[in-house]
């Protein structure tokens, strides 16, 4: 009996282990395609041009995946080997908690069974994740910082102005280091409590948006059910993180929780990855009239790169940046590629000089290139971020 008990608990143990090594890399592949495609052939003028630029990007989702972002993999999207080839500077790493089963752009209740759940289990995230968003994105943001502290010439977790600016001077000087920060995809890892803000500031979040795709404590979704504004407990977060000089992403906000924090908040806001409805009308877009009123109070606005854009070709992407620019003005329209996003795109981060070199090829000036392709992120960044 003890044998047969044995045998069966070695079977068990092996399964277990096949599931931890070989799914979670089946899932990430399944789930952050690049669409196939013969390398881009890049001209010399453009790839000298984008080795100029200080590119940055205001979206990826790379921590929920349980790849070595330290190491260049032939699949997701984004890898700090990746982030270089692409000449990057400044990247956001925001943290998904919480993805309802059945997802989509039109309605998802907020009370449905969880995607993350599951991938946490086979991911082997520590048990306290299983059940707590909260542990979630404090979770993530410490693989982030482990990534940061094993790669110090190759990444730096940005908490303050200065901290953006040691890697500028860095930079200057030849380094590639890439300055990373972090951000929530909604703030529903907050559980409900005002006091975990400054916990998730402490583990190094600086930019949180305020729902993902369901309606939570602070307010309604635009893919939620309520269509809500914000609420009292959302008017008393969205205090406490201006409080604390975090930036308020509203990706994924209802129009009404937009067109709320508009009217209470003291600091500019961003749209950390989104399309335009004007090139797009699609329902994860808002309104350009809102989009209008995010730039004109000093928001900075992130295109992306997957179907929010619909036309996700490198041409479909700098159509939408034109747009952009044309309907909120240049200084106020900055790269979300939603990178590793659970989305397929033309590119990955490693191909990023091709936006470059559409943009030359479709009469951009160098000026609108180099806003768009990080430099406003960076202005943003350096006057809104934390003092240290
Ligand atoms: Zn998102």
């Amino acid at each position: 009996m003890s044998k047969l008990y044995s045998i069966s608990a070695t079977v068990s143990a092996v399964c277990v282990v096949m599931i931890l090594i070989f799914v979670p890399p089946l899932v990430e592949k399944a789930r952050n395609k690049v669409a196939p495609h013969k390398p881009f052939v890049i001209s010399e003028k453009a790839q000298k041009l984008h080795q100029n630029l200080l590119v940055g990007d205001l979206h990826a989702d790379s921590l929920l995946w349980n790849r070595n972002l330290a190491e260049r993999a032939d699949y997701g999207h984004l890898d700090l080997p990746r982030l270089r080839e692409g000449n990057v500077a400044i990247q956001a790493f925001t943290a998904v908690t919480k993805s309802p089963k059945g997802q989509n752009y039109h309605s998802n209740p907020d009370d449905v069974s969880d995607n993350i759940t599951l991938l946490a289990l086979v991911q082997a995230w520590p048990p306290n994740t299983w059940d707590s968003l909260l542990q979630r994105a404090l979770y993530q943001a410490e693989r982030l910082q482990q990534l940061a502290q094993k790669n110090p010439q190759q990444l730096k977790v940005i908490a303050t102005r200065q901290d953006l600016e040691q890697v500028l001077a860095s930079r200057a000087e030849g380094s590639q280091q890439i300055a990373g920060f972090l951000g929530t995809e909604g703030s529903h890892a907050l559980e409900g409590k005002l006091e975990n803000i400054q916990r998730l500031y402490d583990a190094g979040y600086r930019m949180m948006g305020l729902q993902h795709f369901f309606d939570n404590e602070l307010g309604g979704s635009l893919h939620g059910e309520s269509n809500a504004g914000l609420t009292r407990f959302g008017q008393q977060a969205l205090q406490e993180m201006e409080r604390l000089n975090i930036i308020v992403d509203l990706a994924h906000s209802s129009e009404s929780v937009v067109r709320d924090v508009l009217a209470q908040a003291k600091r500019p806001v961003v749209i950390s990855h989104t399309g335009i409805k004007g090139t797009c009308n699609s329902p994860r877009n808002i309104s350009d009239q809102l989009m209008q009123q995010i730039a004109a109070k000093g928001g900075l606005i992130g295109i992306g790169f997957w179907d929010a854009v619909c036309d996700v070709s490198p041409e479909g992407i700098v159509r939408t940046l034109r747009y952009a620019i044309d309907l909120v003005g240049v200084e106020h329209v900055a790269l979300g590629s939603d990178f590793d996003g659970s989305v397929t795109t033309a590119l990955d981060a490693s191909e990023l000089a091709v936006l470059t070199q559409t943009m030359l090829q479709q009469g951009f000036t160098e000026t609108e290139i180099r806003r768009v392709m990080g430099e406003n992120l960076r202005d943003f960044l350096l006057q809104y971020l934390p003092q240290s």
